[in-house]
């Protein structure tokens, strides 16, 4: 094989799992970022820092590399454009496009006749009252949000502060009575070929993953429909490479399309460890054009994510053969950062 450079943007958990997968399939990376101590370095043949909107940086970056990938969805499209115009950018930049918003992300999903919570686009007070029904709801930034950054509960329309200003474009969802929450994770390949890791269960606290675990508790039914519908999005947005879908479950049973990521997935941490290949090899596997490799379960699995200080005590632990415990190696620990994670494998 001749040997295949990988460029990632972004240098975080994300990216350094990236860089592991590669360096597996003999790929070499280089990383660039905005984040001089990024924990992507200690795991990438090369690691340039700088803005994004650098250009002879990203000049240097594009010519050491075959192929561009990111970690996280929120860099400015004209940038990946710009790349994408002399190194491929993949998943291309277009759909990235989509789904950093969250109006288009939505509409793009409601075409395909499948179903997300209620919304509305908003752009002022008078907009939030002509919509009062959604409420109580969640008011979202409509770019831009992460770890519910940028979200405001509103239970009723008093909520809304006489100071309140409109500075962003929003979207208001109605606040779902959740059962579950539930995500896909898919891979889809050069010649179109396509595997779907099982539905994962998922816990969040404070809109932030906490815990997640396969296989999932949910109904066959449920099972295959999430699946189903993951392709469809994966295909109709000709993706390359592995992106998630995130979804609610309502006291229904009614599944429910929360918001697609175009990348690995934090959910996705255990298909390290539960899978012969992760998403993270898929990923890679797909970017750089290889194609599927037969995927097969280990085990069942637990995913804990370690946020700030807990990671402490992780470190000083100590683990069996069926516990995997990741430390991002994140210089500073800050609140609510997701520091590391532990995956244990169940029978
Ligand atoms: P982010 O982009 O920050 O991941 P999400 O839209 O996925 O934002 O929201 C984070 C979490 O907040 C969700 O996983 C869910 O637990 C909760 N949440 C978000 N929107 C709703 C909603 N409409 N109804 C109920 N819970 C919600
Ligand atoms: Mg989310």
């Amino acid at each position: 094989m001749p040997e295949i450079s990988l460029g990632i943007i972004g240098s975080g958990q994300l990216g350094s799992l990236l860089c592991q997968a590669a360096k597996k399939l003999n790929i070499k990376t280089v990383v660039i970022s905005d984040d001089e101590q990024g924990p992507a370095q200690n795991y990438s043949d090369q690691f340039i820092f700088a803005k994004y909107d650098d250009k002879d940086k990203i000049k240097e970056f594009i010519s050491k590399v075959h192929v561009v990938t990111y970690e996280f969805e929120n860099i400015p499209f004209e940038i990946l454009k710009s790349i994408d115009k002399v190194r491929k950018v993949l998943p291309k930049p277009d759909i990235n496009k989509i789904i950093q918003n969250r109006k288009l992300e939505k509409t793009f999903v409601n075409d395909l006749g499948i179903r997300t919570t209620e919304w509305a686009f908003i752009k002022s007070v008078e907009d939030v009252k002509k919509n009062e029904k959604l409420l109580p709801g969640i008011l979202k930034t409509n770019t831009l949000g992460y770890d519910g950054h940028g979200q405001f509960v509103l239970n009723s329309l008093d909520d809304i502060k006489k100071d309140w200003c409109f500075t962003a474009d929003y979207i208001l969802e109605k606040k779902v009575n959740l059962k579950k929450e539930i995500s896909v994770v898919i891979s889809r390949f050069v010649n179109n070929e396509i595997y779907t890791y099982e539905p994962i269960e998922n816990i969040h606290k404070d809109q932030i993953l906490k815990y997640s675990k396969i296989p999932a508790d949910i109904t066959g039914e449920i099972f295959k429909k999430a699946q189903v519908n993951a392709k469809l999005i994966a295909e109709k947005l000709d993706f390359r490479g592995t992106l998630c879908v995130e979804y609610f479950i309502d006291q229904n049973n009614n599944l429910l399309v929360n918001e697609i990521a175009p990348r690995v997935h934090n959910s996705g941490h255990l298909t390290i460890n539960a899978f012969n290949i992760s998403q993270f090899e898929n990923h890679v596997r797909a970017v750089c054009g290889l194609s599927l490799k037969k995927v097969q379960k280990i085990a069942n699995a637990e995913m804990i994510n370690i946020l700030g200080e807990e990671i402490e005590e992780y470190r000083k632990k100590s683990y069996n053969d069926r516990e995997f415990f990741f430390d991002y190696g994140k210089k500073a620990i800050k609140d609510k950062r997701k520091m590391g994670h532990l995956t244990v494998l169940k029978n």
